[in-house]
């Protein structure tokens, strides 16, 4: 596939998007401020769900927290609660690091540039491009998943964006395309263009204002556009186990039949769709299963393996839960689970995947 792309200028496509961009775009309130605080934090919990999920989340904080020094001065545990819902909760407490180390390290003042706002934990090339132009209309393009397919089409780009040296390609392309005097305008833009006009199904390119020039459109490659490798081991399973363990014991489960890993036994299991389980999953599955824990004690995943069969691949995350009672006969009736001590558990038969758990954690 060759590319319409002339790496001289394109001045047409910044002004189409400039153009759409007032007519289309939703309110959201973090477009209404140049306060990097404020950007940052929205781009943070943007980062952990969808805008309509996120935006309560948003409001809250910039409530709670107005400022950086407020959210750098809150107790951790505060913050946590505050967060409550979103899950992963290392993110948290590294949004409230960060916090703190604009408060330390540049006296509450956020980094005035791409560069040095890239030396802030947590911030990466994405991010510090967002705070860069939004807040301080730095000329620095931002490159997230709606950018990479809408230059993509537009431009007939082929590179494999799951492949790291691509970003290099998409970067100086967009790099060309942001104007001087609206790159925050700009950044916006393409941005929300890819996220309700150029979606990943179904764009609308019947009432597209990039229709002429788009690739893709011309070409009839929009579903082969962008071009994204897949993993070759088919599709990818996300297994949530959890490790439940009253004092010395530890409590398995046999596989049943008609999967992987049939006879062989492992832990109890919450299949999902996704690597991230929300926390409130994390607690209700605990409660199904006879234990309890607290939303503010749910933490990312102990371990993550990775186990790749002939058809699918595994990604394995496992959630240690420490009981403070023996489960009930009927609880570990319902979840098909028996108590194991260390002893009994070496005799078992397991996959893999479950021996190098149980070797890693040491038990
Ligand atoms: S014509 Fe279709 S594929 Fe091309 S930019 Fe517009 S919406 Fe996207």
């Amino acid at each position: 596939m060759s590319s319409t792309f002339v790496s001289s200028s394109n001045p047409w496509f910044g002004a189409a998007l400039l153009n759409w961009y007032p007519r289309h775009r939703r309110d959201l309130p973090w477009r209404h401020t140049r306060d990097p605080y404020a950007i940052w934090l929205s781009e943070v919990i943007l980062q952990q769900t969808r805008v309509k999920q996120g935006l309560p989340y948003y409001l809250d904080f910039i409530t709670t927290y107005p400022t950086v020094h407020d959210l750098a001065a809150a107790p951790q545990d505060e913050v946590l609660r505050h967060w409550q819902g979103l899950g992963y909760y290392s993110r948290a407490r590294n949004m409230h690091h960060t916090a703190q180390q604009v408060v330390q390290e540049y006296s509450g003042r956020f980094p005035g540039t791409y560069a040095e706002l890239l030396k802030l934990r947590g911030v990466g090339q994405y991010t510090a491009a967002a705070i860069a132009s939004f807040a301080y209309d730095e000329q620095v393009a931002v490159l997230d998943g709606n950018v990479y397919r809408v230059l993509a089409r537009v431009f007939g780009l082929a590179q494999d964006i799951a492949a790291p040296a691509s970003r290099k390609v998409f970067q100086q392309v967009a790099d060309t395309l942001i104007p001087a005097d609206q790159p925050a305008e700009f950044n916006q833009a393409i941005m929300e263009f890819g996220a309700i006009q150029c979606t990943p199904v179904k764009p609308d390119c019947l009432f597209c204002p990039l229709q002429s020039q788009c690739y893709a459109f011309q070409h009839g490659l929009i579903s082969e556009l962008p071009v994204k490798s897949k993993a070759k081991a088919g599709r990818t399973r996300y297994f949530h186990y959890f490790v439940l363990q009253y004092e010395d014991t530890l409590y398995m489960r046999k596989r049943g039949p008609k999967d992987i890993w049939e006879g062989l036994y492992d832990f109890a299991l919450h299949e999902a769709d996704s690597a991230d389980l929300p926390a409130r999953t994390v607690v209700d599955t605990v409660e199904a299963l006879g234990g309890r824990i607290d939303l503010a004690q749910v933490e990312e995943p102990v371990q993550s393996l990775r186990h790749v069969l002939s058809h699918q691949k595994v990604e394995a995350r496992f959630h240690p839960v420490k009981l403070e009672a023996p489960l009930t006969p009927k609880a570990l009736a319902t979840a098909g689970l028996l108590p194991y001590k260390a002893s009994e558990i070496e005799s078992l038969p397991k996959s893999i995947l479950i021996t190098n758990y149980i070797s890693n954690i040491g038990f």
